[in-house]
């Protein structure tokens, strides 16, 4: 089969492979003709090879870890699950038996094992994987939507977090694909205002297209100014940080009302430096986000998008044949996509 692999140890070196044995399921495993496939920026980490990529990825090893596919063969003791069922994959395979996972966390695992990072992913005709983190559609969705399940979960589970987003003044900082799937849930959740902020013009459209109450695009606009003027000098209830970038946190801080919630999901690629001070005398409650909620925020995604409450379709930006995978690296790199998906051919 075909398949876009991480093929040696260094920066770049992601390329197409032919002729690849197709896998069989194990036990307890299912096997998915792969419908649709997400690349996002764990990926392009991936393709730099950053250190956590060094130290974790043996190659060479199949990419892609936002799968939805048809199950075409079930392994031994697999229950529960049919063949012809869609599903889209959680990413984290836990192990079901550590404190986290005994203890309701089990999207923070302490053994925690990725596909498309330690073992075959996604970016390929066919893939075999645990059966507990397959979710199975009972709505006729397209793959492409069920692909985005994985990173939509993300935002879903930001949107749940702590005192939630009902009826509250939301800022988010940063417009990749989560971030704006991130709009889309706020306005779904029923969030009083929504304020998104990036830096690039088309970013900022698709987020005004996602329900955002307002834009700003902050190489023009000072987005605390902004905030304050939509909330009469309050501050946002809710401030979710996409971006990892420092200056965004600050931002995000400043623009937060007394007392009110800050959702960390954007990873910063190096330590920030913060006045702690900042988060104290505010009484800010802070909270890291790593993750969807097992099974919990994956049953929230999916009434919204079975209801229409949140449409992702519009976040595809480009869609590849596998053969031509590797592109997909590029663009996101280039910044001209926003959500790229890679299908087999069918
Ligand atoms: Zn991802
Ligand atoms: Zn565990």
């Amino acid at each position: 089969m075909l398949a876009v692999c991480k093929t040696k140890a260094a920066k770049g070196a992601v390329e197409l492979c032919e002729n690849l044995p197709v896998p069989e399921p194990a036990a307890g495993e299912i096997k998915l003709k792969v419908g649709a496939t997400g690349i996002c920026g764990t990926d392009l980490h991936i393709y730099h090879w950053v250190p956590w990529a060094a130290r974790q990825i043996k190659v060479p090893q199949i990419l892609g870890h936002e799968i939805a596919g048809r199950v075409v063969a079930l392994g031994e003791g697999v229950t529960g699950i049919e063949i012809g069922d869609l599903v889209s994959l959680e990413s984290h395979i836990f192990c079901g038996h550590c404190h986290q996972c005994l203890t309701g966390k089990a999207h923070l695992c302490s053994q925690l094992h990725y596909p498309g990072v330690d073992r075959p992913g996604g970016l390929a005709e066919y893939v075999c994987v645990p059966a507990r983190i397959a979710w199975v559609h009972r709505a006729p969705i397209s793959q492409q939507v069920a692909a985005m399940f994985e990173p939509f979960g993300i935002a879903v589970q930001a949107g749940l977090e702590g005192t939630g987003v009902s009826g509250q003044d939301v800022l988010i900082t940063g417009c990749g694909p989560i971030g704006l799937m991130a709009v889309a849930v706020a306005r779904a959740l029923g969030a009083a205002q929504v304020i998104a902020t990036d830096l690039t013009a088309p970013r900022l459209r698709a987020a005004a297209a996602m329900g955002a109450d307002r834009v700003v695009d902050v190489s023009k606009e000072d987005p605390v100014a902004a905030v304050m003027d939509l909330t009469g000098n309050k501050g946002v209830d809710v401030a979710m940080e996409y971006s990892g970038q420092e200056k965004a946190l600050s931002q995000a801080i400043e623009a937060l009302t007394r007392g009110g919630d800050l959702r960390l999901i954007g990873a910063p690629d190096n330590p920030v430096t913060l006045d702690l001070n900042r988060i104290i005398l505010k009484g800010i409650n802070v909270q890291g986000i790593h993750g969807r909620k097992i099974f919990h925020s994956w049953s929230h995604a999916s009434r919204l998008v079975y209801s229409g409450k949140v449409d992702l379709q519009p976040l595809v930006s480009h869609v590849l044949p596998l053969r031509e995978g590797v592109r997909a690296f590029d663009l996101i790199e280039r910044g001209e996509a926003v959500k790229v998906l890679v299908q087999p051919e069918s």
